[in-house]
């Protein structure tokens, strides 16, 4: 027999049918004992008497509790009026059970499944991530979490942009953060670096006449526990095309996630429609920030205020972190070194680099920045000047040769987005914390109490890497 998921029982009234899942509570009425039997489609109410059982299916039901994995046999029939259940997608049937097989035996669970209401805290849940993920509202996270994601391939690849996935075993980018690095076995004391971000290899494909790029691209940043940042890697909508304008690439994100959130979130609305475009320079004199919330309503949770800030200034006055990077002048980027400047500002990067705007576009969704983007740099003259003013020295500049060479072989004009995906969907979803819509995220402090990562490794291994860790 075929098994039957739960929501197709109520099409199956009369038949016999085979269920599996999760014995989501068990309750006692005298000798009945009903079993509200969950899968990932939802849940089905099992009715079992015992004269209607064989004597293993008796001894099978005496020893079954919740989280127990069940096979049911069992006759699909209508409820009467009074027992119909309007709560529940299957509430018009319950299952008479004819056989109960125990799969596998749970132990109780270190927090409820069922019941949302009293969460443990997030240590707990996080080391128990496979049960936590049982609970409704994680496992809705991740089914909308794949459906969304189907959409954007979905509507990408319609555009015309080819799917490729860059390395993650890569060389220190430079995007603003600590690099994750991996030590290499075959090039003792050399070392490969997660990539932060896929930009130069998307620029690169730019090169290669892939013209448009997309990747669901995961981004490797060790940085402090901030709020809106899950700590370590996370996931970005990656775009690069060529021969476009600002403008064409604004269009397509907003066009993109117009009609995705129409489709996957129907009872959200738009604050603006289309998309205001504002000045870098009026939002902070008028918000104080480069990032503001635009809702006109703030406690209606299905406004979202999406709106793109432009005319960033190119550089921004250094702090001690850019010298982190080995930069040692006066300026930084203020997004990243790739980021092209206005064409009529070129001639201030000789005179007042500060007052230089570029072409960066970052987007905005109710107070917190989702995505940014820009026109590169697509002249190696233009983009050693670049390197110049932030302060690069030689040795700095080498590690860019590969992208500079590049180049040189016909590069067209080119400029892309990436979306940070986690962040934009959590909000989405109405989730303040943005691990709540990742399936095995870090803790803040960036360790995992699942796997117990980041873990202590054998001495052979290290012995082979040529790494010894210093006491302390
Ligand atoms: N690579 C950039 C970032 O990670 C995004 C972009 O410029 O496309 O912020």
């Amino acid at each position: 027999m075929h098994r039957t998921i739960s929501t197709e029982t109520t099409q199956k009234v009369g038949e016999t049918v085979k269920l599996n899942g999760w014995v989501n509570n068990r309750r006692n009425m005298g000798k009945i004992v009903f079993l509200d039997v969950r899968d990932r489609w939802g849940m089905v109410q099992v009715v079992c008497v015992p004269s209607e059982l064989d004597e293993t299916s008796q001894v099978s039901l005496n020893e079954v509790r919740p989280e127990f994995v069940l096979e049911v046999e069992g006759m699909v029939q209508a409820r009467g009026e009074k027992q119909i259940n309007p709560n529940s997608a299957t509430g018009t049937v319950e299952v008479l059970a004819k056989r109960i097989l125990v799969l596998s035996k749970a132990e109780t669970p270190p927090f409820e499944i069922d019941n949302e209401e009293r969460q443990a805290n997030e240590e707990l849940r996080l080391k128990y991530r496979y049960l936590d993920l049982r609970h409704e509202r994680m496992k809705n996270n991740m089914l909308m979490r794949s459906k969304t994601l189907h959409f954007v391939r979905n509507y990408l690849h319609e555009k015309d942009f080819v799917e490729v996935q860059t390395p993650i075993l890569s060389k220190s980018t430079p995007e603003g953060a600590r690099d994750y690095l991996v030590p290499s076995r075959k090039f003792p004391g050399k070392f490969f670096a997660l990539p932060q971000s896929p930009q130069q290899y998307k620029q690169m494909l730019m090169v290669a006449g892939m013209e448009r790029y997309f990747q669901i691209a995961p981004c490797f940043r060790d940085e402090d526990a901030r709020a809106d940042r899950s700590p370590g890697e996370f996931y970005q909508i990656d775009m690069e095309m060529s021969f476009v304008k600002q403008d064409d690439i604004l269009e397509l994100a907003e066009k993109m996630f117009t009609q995705m959130i129409k489709e996957l979130w129907p009872e959200k609305h738009f604050t603006f429609e289309p998309w205001p475009r504002l000045k870098y320079a009026d939002v902070k004199k008028e918000y104080g920030t480069d990032k503001p919330d635009l809702r006109k309503n703030k406690d209606d949770k299905n406004e979202l205020a999406f709106a793109w800030i432009v005319d960033f200034p190119l550089f921004t006055e250094q702090t001690e972190e850019d010298f982190f990077q080995g930069a040692g002048d006066k300026w930084a980027p203020s997004h990243h070194m790739f980021t092209a400047p206005k064409e009529e500002d070129i001639p201030l990067l000789d005179t007042d680099p500060g007052k230089a705007r570029s072409y960066q576009h970052d987007l905005v969704l109710n107070g917190w920045e989702v995505g940014g983007g820009s026109i590169r740099i697509h002249d190696a003259n233009l983009q050693r000047k670049i390197f110049d003013l932030i302060g690069f020295t030689e040795k700095d500049k080498e590690s860019f040769t590969h992208l500079l060479k590049a180049f040189e072989f016909g590069v067209p004009p080119h400029g892309g987005i990436a979306p940070g995906f986690d962040r934009l969907f959590s909000i989405l979803q109405g989730e303040k914390n943005i691990r709540e819509v990742i399936a095995f995220p870090l803790l803040a402090d960036a360790h995992d109490p699942l796997m117990d990562a980041p873990s202590e490794v054998k001495e052979e291994q290290l012995e082979e890497l040529g790494i010894e860790v210093k006491k302390n």
